[in-house]
């Protein structure tokens, strides 16, 4: 069933990204009229097109993009995504997110994405390699430590991000170039605690939007029920985590399909079941279930971890949970948003939820240019702070906006949801600093 919203519901992530903004900017009273257009689109993109030799001998082409969305607070930062349906927009939408993101949790980056068009799961691991070199060969100087910072994203990894740094590292000698992208493994300067980062930041984001009382009834995470829509590094290790904090874990998915318990399925028994045969499909003693019946399974807590654009205004309605905790970038429609916020859903938004990633990506950046290493419990600690205090901010400005509802043309009055809130203290904390460094000439 589609439900009815005041917006037209339009699957294009940056059309979506753009619906977001343009949402929250009416809470945000004197912003200068001629930044907005320069704050919502990229500052740059570079597309590049390069031949690669495949293992049975023939050539192919491949496609990347880099966006680098905004660099007024710092550097551009953010993930390279492989896929074979991503687009310019998709890209754009991604970066756009990463600089709002930079800005909520306060990390001195700004915002940058990209990725290359190919189908991981058919290429092997020596045409990866190759592709990911020859990438990065073409970028140039594009990135850089001071530049434009990339980090891991949907189907790349640790090892993506060696090959990422070697290449640079060769092509700059002389010079300490670990900082040019974070989530490499740690024997070459990665941190302690970046691949659990983003769970771990969403753990902690939860508990303590938990302990301000914004669900009643539930102010811990003991024995709540979890649903996880997407196994890979943030959806299975978010799994692993909160089941440690006391959740109950009853039920998970991947792009095959899903499985679910209600008395509780093991994250690690399911990461092995995973590990072994590719998928969660077919762990044992769980009942099967689709991806459409998991984001509408009976929980309290839902963490979508997969792709984005997955609660629609065709499912909303259906979604049964209290809390919704965006680990993925853009799961939700800004119209779906309207429903959820009509059904009384909170959704902590991605921007703050999944930022822990982008938070143990800037310990490791610092790390690698003071030619540092700290320890996981300094890691924990710094990155607690900063989810605490990115929570806090948004759960007081969210009760400032709704203090003053807006009052729409219609006579109607809007109140402000967490993703308002979180956004309108990202555009002003950035549109202070565009002002702040005075714009050239
Ligand atoms: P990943 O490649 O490790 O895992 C992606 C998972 O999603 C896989 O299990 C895959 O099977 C599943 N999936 C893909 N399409 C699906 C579909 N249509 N339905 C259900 N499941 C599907 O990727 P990741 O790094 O875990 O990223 C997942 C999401 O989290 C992305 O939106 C990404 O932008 C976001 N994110 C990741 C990080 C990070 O540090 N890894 C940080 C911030 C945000």
């Amino acid at each position: 069933m589609t439900t009815p919203t005041k917006l037209v519901e339009n699957l294009d992530l940056f059309a979506n990204a753009t619906q977001q903004f343009e949402r929250a900017l009416t809470w945000i009273d004197g912003i200068k009229i001629g930044i907005v257009e320069y704050l919502i689109n990229p500052k740059r993109t570079i597309h590049v097109r390069f031949p690669v030799n495949m293992d049975d001998g023939s050539i192919r082409t491949f496609h990347g993009f880099r966006v680098l969305h905004n660099r007024v607070r710092g550097p551009g930062k953010g993930g390279l995504r492989y896929h074979p349906d991503l687009t310019e927009g998709e890209v754009a939408a991604l970066a756009a997110f990463m600089t709002w993101k930079t800005a909520v949790v306060d990390v001195p980056f700004g915002g940058g994405k990209g990725g290359i068009v190919c189908n991981p799961k058919e290429l092997s691991r020596g045409e990866l390699r190759r592709i990911t070199r020859r990438f990065v060969a073409e970028l140039g100087d594009t990135i850089g430590p001071y530049t434009d910072i990339p980090a891991p994203d949907v189907y790349t990894d640790q090892q993506t991000m060696a090959w990422i740094y070697d290449t640079f590292d060769l092509m700059h000698p002389g010079q300490n170039n670990l900082a040019v992208v974070t989530g490499k493994p740690l024997e070459i300067g990665g941190s302690v605690g970046r691949d659990e980062a983003t769970a771990q930041g969403g753990l902690f984001a939860t508990e303590r939007l938990l302990e301000h009382g914004v669900i009643p009834g539930m102010q811990t995470l003991e024995d709540s029920r979890v649903a996880v829509q997407g196994y890979g590094n943030a959806g299975a290790t978010a799994a692993r985590l909160f089941h440690d904090a006391g959740a109950r874990i009853v039920a998970v998915s991947d792009s095959r399909g899903g499985v679910s318990n209600d008395n509780g399925l093991d994250p690690n028994q399911v990461s092995a079941h995973k590990e072994k045969t590719g998928s969660v499909v077919g762990f044992e003693g769980a009942a099967e279930i689709s991806n459409e019946e998991l984001l509408a399974y009976d929980c309290d807590i839902l963490i979508p971890a997969a792709i984005q654009c997955q609660i629609r205004t065709d499912n909303a309605d259906n979604i049964k949970a209290k809390l919704i905790i965006e680990a993925a970038n853009g799961p939700v429609t800004a119209a779906a948003d309207e429903i959820l916020q009509e059904k009384n859903i909170l959704a902590l938004p991605d921007i703050v939820a999944n930022s822990g990633g982008v938070v143990v990506s800037y310990f490791e950046w610092v790390q690698n240019l003071e030619n540092q290493q700290w320890d996981l419990d300094k890691v924990e600690r710094r990155l607690k702070k900063r989810m605490v205090r990115a929570v806090d901010n948004t759960v007081e400005r969210w009760k400032t906006l709704n203090e003053t509802p807006k009052a729409g043309a219609d006579g109607t009055k809007a109140s402000a949801t967490l993703r308002d809130a979180a956004l309108v203290t990202a555009i002003e904390r950035i549109a202070t600093v565009v002002l702040q460094r005075d714009i050239w000439p």
